[in-house]
Formats: structure tokens, sequence, C-alpha cells
């Protein structure tokens, strides 16, 4: 069974379109038959996607690091949880565990998480694909600035289309299925 990542954020946002969004996409999974790794907790943006995979009868596995358990922030009712000691054990083990990774709106660990995650691919230490979902435009700021860094010559063109985008659930998880990671190596000139 194919697994899919999702980074998001751990307080639910300024408005219910955030929360919306996360159901849809717990549905779209389900349609597509993947079941989702996240980060564990029940709070925010997190505990929406997880209890609505749950309530349509999806599998759900949370990784999350003994020091955050311990505040009672994880979840109690998932498919699996996994209890690490450091955040760095989180993220490795997510990335094993899925075969691809979305950020749904969110704050600083949800963009550290899917940046890594891209840098990782962009390296191809994997080669699985890596998207936002941009609810209502929460991401335009950053694909500016990704944009901004591919015309200042940070970022190749072949590496800036790797980041999929798309403000629908079902769009974007058809771009994850057509996807194949660029051949070209990123210190090739
Ligand atoms: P943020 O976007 O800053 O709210 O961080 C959300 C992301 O960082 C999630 O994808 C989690 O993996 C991780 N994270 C941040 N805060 C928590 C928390 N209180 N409990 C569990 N994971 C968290």
């Amino acid at each position: 069974m194919a697994r899919i990542c999702v980074y998001c954020g751990s307080n639910s946002g300024a408005r219910p379109v955030y929360q919306e969004a996360a159901r849809e996409l717990a549905a779209v999974l389900l349609r597509h038959d993947y079941e989702l790794v996240y980060g564990g907790a029940d709070k925010g943006i997190m505990g929406v996607i997880a209890d609505a995979m749950l309530e349509l009868g999806g599998k759900v596995h949370g990784v999350i690091p003994k020091m955050l358990c311990e505040k009672e922030l994880a979840h109690q009712n998932l498919t699996e949880l996994h209890i690490v000691a450091s955040m760095h054990e989180r993220k490795t083990m997510m990335a094993a565990l899925s075969d691809g990774f979305i950020a749904l709106p969110g704050g600083y660990g949800t963009l550290e998480e899917l940046i890594e995650m891209i840098t990782w691919g962009q390296l191809k230490f994997h080669d699985k694909p890596c998207g936002l979902l941009n609810v209502d435009g929460y991401f335009d700021h950053l694909l500016a600035y990704l944009d901004h860094a591919t015309a200042e010559g940070f970022l190749r063109v072949e590496n800036r289309k790797m980041l999929l985008c798309d403000d629908t659930a079902a769009g974007l998880l058809r771009q994850f299925e057509a996807y194949s990671a660029p051949k070209v190596e990123k210190w090739a000139h």
C-alpha cells in the first residue's frame, strides 16, 4: 500500500478554508488508495487530516518525538504511532515510510519539513514527488520567492519544476501520479 506524507500546521489557521482543504485532501488520498503518514499530533490541521482519514476508514501512521508525546500532543487513535527520540529521527522515518510529500498550509515546521524533502530530492537522495496544496493562494509568496531564486541563478529551472503545486487535492494527486524526477544533476553545468 502506498503512503503519502502530509506536513501541515499544528495550528488551525485563521479561516475555515484550511480545515476544509485538509478534509478534502484526506478524501482524495483515500480515493487513490493512499495511507497517511504525518507528525502524529492531534492539534490544528494535523489533527483535522488525521481524524478525517480515520473517519473515512483510512490508515494513519503518526511519527512523533518522545518529548512532544510526553506533552500529551500525540493523537491517541491512530492506526500506528511511532514514538522516536528526536526530530531528526522523526523526519528520517517519515521520509522512509512515504512515497510522496505534500504540504498543506502551516508555519515554520511545515515549511522546514517540505523544503528538506525537496532538497533531498534535488540531490537525488530520493526520487519521490513533493508538492504544495495551494489553498486559497496560501503559498503564493513562497512560489514568488522560488521564482526569484530561479531568476537570480540559485535554483535550476529543472529543480524549480520539481516542486509540484495545485489549488485542488485532486489536481495535485494527478500531478503526483504523472511525476518523474529530473535526470539532470543539480551541480551539472
Ligand atoms: P508548524 O507548521 O510550525 O505548525 O509545524 C507543523 C509541522 O511540524 C508538522 O508537520 C509536524 O511534523 C511538526 N510539528 C510542529 N508542532 C508540532 C506539535 N505540537 N506536535 C507534533 N508535531 C509538530
